[in-house]
């Protein structure tokens, strides 16, 4: 392996060239979406220049070359996370399809009036609302596992949750908020002893962890393409054969079909049985370039780089004035979520706008685990291996300016009060 160069990596995305604010763009809302690099850039504008056809209808060359790089990007996919077998490999618009077919499937067939879904405290809503909505049609209940103060699933309080009553355990791999790696292989045991369905959100650590569902052994994985660095409006859903199989399918329409006739239709096998209409080819396609990508030696350096990247923001940050954060001891992802004391996490996120440096705050789709940790919402730092250790120091630095001349709203409105 050759050693990693940062401005090497760096250079494959442009976007991170811009200036804004007249300051050099620092990007750090990587759990939201990822940039994207040059192979991905080209693999878009390639398929739409060289290789535009609608897919498996291969009357012709440019249909054939299509449906050839699109059913290579599912291998590519299928072999990333180990899949059995590529027809465990769903296209779906992302985490949030994904979970929803998932739902309106195998949770209608499974629920009934009494049984339980659990998910967790620390939930996206992409992973909350399809349950509940589900929960509430079959008067079904939703059990929510508790996070410890670390930021991760309580196992010991947990795991008596998991009941016979329980027919699915859907969480994540990590939340988006607390950047924490859950303990799932207990509660996933837990679940399959009572032959519970087990799904994994993995869409905040896709692009930071190998995911191999073989060694995983859950029923069903999801995740969006746009989160690691591949293109928007993709996701995957991976799923178990058998159950697969028997699901019936989420939409109807061309291509999900075998025989049409007035009277009946047969469905077609997985994967196109959930493949329902043509699909956005475009992303597929470029997903064979995200994979070779985070496939790549360079990527896998990248990953090293980003754990003393980690190190690095906990201990700069951790020495902010007034930060608090919102679990204990460093993330385990590059997730830095925090409030100020006494300052209003938007105005901190709209002075380091004003500086060129994207963060996020607010409730970040989590609700539920904001009611649970008491607060309005937070200010969320999240990094990719593309961000450096500068960045990092003038982040610092504008934090610490924030807090020590106070541009809160409250602050510049009594300012400019005093001014009149
Ligand atoms: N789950 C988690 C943990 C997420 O972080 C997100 C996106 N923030 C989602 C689900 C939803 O993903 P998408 O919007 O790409 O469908």
């Amino acid at each position: 392996m050759t050693q990693f160069l940062l401005p090497e990596f760096r250079s494959q995305f442009p976007i991170l060239q811009q200036v804004i604010n007249g300051y050099p763009l620092i990007y750090c809302d990587n759990a939201a979406t990822t940039q994207k690099p040059i192979p991905v850039i080209q693999a878009v504008a390639s398929q739409l220049e060289h290789c535009n056809a609608n897919v498996h209808r291969g009357a012709h060359h440019l249909s054939a070359n299509a449906t050839t790089l699109y059913e290579q990007s599912r291998d590519k996919v299928a072999a990333f996370i180990n899949a059995p077998a590529r027809e465990q490999v769903i296209w779906t618009k992302g985490t949030t399809e994904s979970i929803n077919l998932l739902v309106a499937t195998i949770g209608m067939q499974r629920i009934s009036k009494g049984d339980e879904i659990v998910i967790s405290v620390a939930e996206h809503h992409a992973n909350i609302v399809p349950w509940q909505q589900l929960a509430q049609q079959c008067d079904a209940k939703l059990v929510i596992l508790p996070v410890d103060e670390s930021g991760r699933i309580d196992v010991e309080k947990s795991l008596p949750l998991v009941t016979e009553k329980c027919k699915f355990l859907s969480i994540n791999h990590a939340s988006n908020v607390l950047g924490k790696v859950n303990p799932i292989q207990s509660l996933f045991s837990k679940a399959k002893s009572v032959n519970a369905i087990t799904v994994l959100d993995a869409a905040q650590t896709v692009a930071h962890l190998k995911i191999d569902v073989q060694s995983l052994d859950v029923d069903f994985v999801v995740f969006s393409a746009h989160k690691m660095f591949g293109p928007a409006g993709l996701g995957i859903l991976y799923g178990r054969k058998a159950l697969l199989d028997a699901m019936p399918p989420y939409q109807f329409g061309g291509e999900m079909i075998k025989k049409v006739s007035f009277e009946c239709t047969q469905f077609n096998e997985i994967p196109h049985k959930f493949e329902a209409g043509t699909p956005n080819l475009t992303a597929v396609i470029a997903m064979g370039a995200c994979i070779d990508f985070l496939s790549s030696d360079q990527y896998q350096q990248a990953l090293q780089y980003e754990q003393d990247l980690i190190a690095y923001a906990y201990q700069k940050l951790n020495q902010v004035k007034g930060l608090r954060w919102l679990v204990t001891k460093s993330p385990d992802l590059p997730i830095f979520s925090f409030t100020l004391s006494s300052l209003h996490h938007q105005d901190l996120a709209s002075y380091l706008d004003s500086k060129g440096i994207a963060v996020r705050s607010g409730h970040h789709c989590a609700m539920p685990l904001m009611q649970y940790l008491q607060l309005s919402g937070c200010v969320r730092v999240s990094l990719a291996p593309y961000n450096s250790y500068q960045e990092i120091d003038t982040l610092v630095q504008c934090i610490n300016q924030f807090v020590n001349e106070d541009f809160s709203a409250a602050a510049i409105a009594d300012a400019q009060q005093s001014e009149l």
